[in-house]
């Protein structure tokens, strides 16, 4: 991470603001994968399912997306969904508008649908394919965003591939190896990512891993990433899989990500995998990733987390004297119940 992205990070973070936004930008998917979390009954708490929310296409999706931005002063922001390539024809209005005010924008797809070659050219933009397993049995979880159809759709473009290894790909002798020999080895692949599935607290899955195979895992990946470049994690992140952070209110990216569904109103809690997410069991690459920036000693005994969890303290006291100093009816309403009281065990 460079210093500046820090930084810049860090300042948001003392203003009150998360420095990411992830918008899922439609409730509809074409595709029905297993365990997948955006559908769970749960996932927006209980109350309303991603697909019975109303969503927005054409120029008031556009518009929204704008407003949002503006309103939250987001550095990065993540087009999730549902499919954010059902509304491809908003996503290509929206993007270049968001780089153009600096932001890194990151389109996360199935690739059911053309990428456009374009996008590859684009220095703020990480379009990042979910690709779960071997072709066998991606094909079979994740039709029609089959491997064929992600091999044409993506030609020409410049992707990471992101892959949820699953128990059923840990009991695969060899799947790794052979999921970064095939996917590596692509001209249009530019990193590989690896997540774990994610279990909800006390519910069932048959992807849930146990506490051995996820130790294999995270072992594979270490000797994968010294034979393959494209695999960008660093091992500090990789180890973190194995003391992920207790709670989401110790959960660095679950405290800088805010989340907003596709009806603009509904914030997704406690963190982008919404419902009650087993924090004990969390694969989330992008919450190991800061969990292993938060365990850095800067000094002594003093962290990098550490100084986080004040710094965010901080902000949550100067954005509740902003909300208080400019509440205005008329705008989006996302804070403050987006974000998880400074001390409070978040729901
Ligand atoms: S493509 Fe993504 S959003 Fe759609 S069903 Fe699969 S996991 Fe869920
Ligand atoms: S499940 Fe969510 S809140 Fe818990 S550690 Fe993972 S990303 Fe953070």
């Amino acid at each position: 991470m460079q210093v500046r992205h820090v930084l810049h990070s860090w300042a948001r973070i003392l203003q009150g603001y998360a420095p990411a936004l992830s918008i899922e930008l439609t409730r509809e998917c074409p595709l029905r994968c297993p365990g997948c979390y955006a559908y769970e009954p749960n996932h927006l708490g209980g109350e309303v399912t991603l697909r019975e929310l109303s969503d927005f296409r054409g120029d008031e999706l556009v518009r929204r997306v704008m407003e949002l931005v503006v309103r939250e002063k987001p550095l990065h922001v993540s087009l999730v969904g549902g499919d954010p390539l059902v509304r491809y024809r908003e996503v290509e209005r929206i993007i270049p508008e968001l780089i153009g005010r600096g932001i890194h924008v990151q389109v996360v797809t199935s690739a059911f649908r053309r990428v456009p070659e374009a996008w590859a050219a684009m220095d703020k933009l990480t379009v990042v394919v979910s690709i779960d397993g071997l072709r066998e049995e991606h094909d079979k979880r994740r039709a029609p965003a089959t491997y064929d159809r992600i091999l044409e759709n993506v030609r020409g473009g410049r992707i990471t591939v992101h892959c949820t290894v699953t128990r059923q790909m840990a009991e695969r002798e060899g799947s790794l190896e052979q999921f970064v020999e095939f996917w590596g080895g692509r001209s249009e692949v530019h990193r590989l990512w690896f997540s774990l599935f994610t279990p909800q607290r006390g519910a069932f899955a048959a992807e849930r891993l146990d506490a051995e195979q996820r130790r294999r895992v995270v072992e594979k990946l270490l000797e994968l990433r010294e034979k393959q470049p494209k695999i960008d994690m660093a091992p500090s992140a990789l180890r973190q899989y194995l003391k992920p952070p207790a709670s989401p209110d110790r959960c660095i990216f679950a405290k800088t990500t805010r989340t907003i569904s596709a009806d603009f109103r509904t914030p997704v809690l406690p963190c982008q995998l919404g419902g009650d997410p087993d924090c004990a069991e969390c694969g989330c690459i992008a919450a190991m990733g800061l969990a292993a920036v938060g365990a850095y000693r800067v000094v002594g005994p003093v962290t990098a987390g550490g100084l986080f969890h004040l710094s965010h303290r901080f902000g949550q006291l100067v954005a509740s004297t902003r909300r208080r100093e400019t509440a205005h009816p008329g705008l989006v309403q996302i804070a403050p119940e987006m974000t998880p009281a400074p001390d409070a065990e978040t729901p």
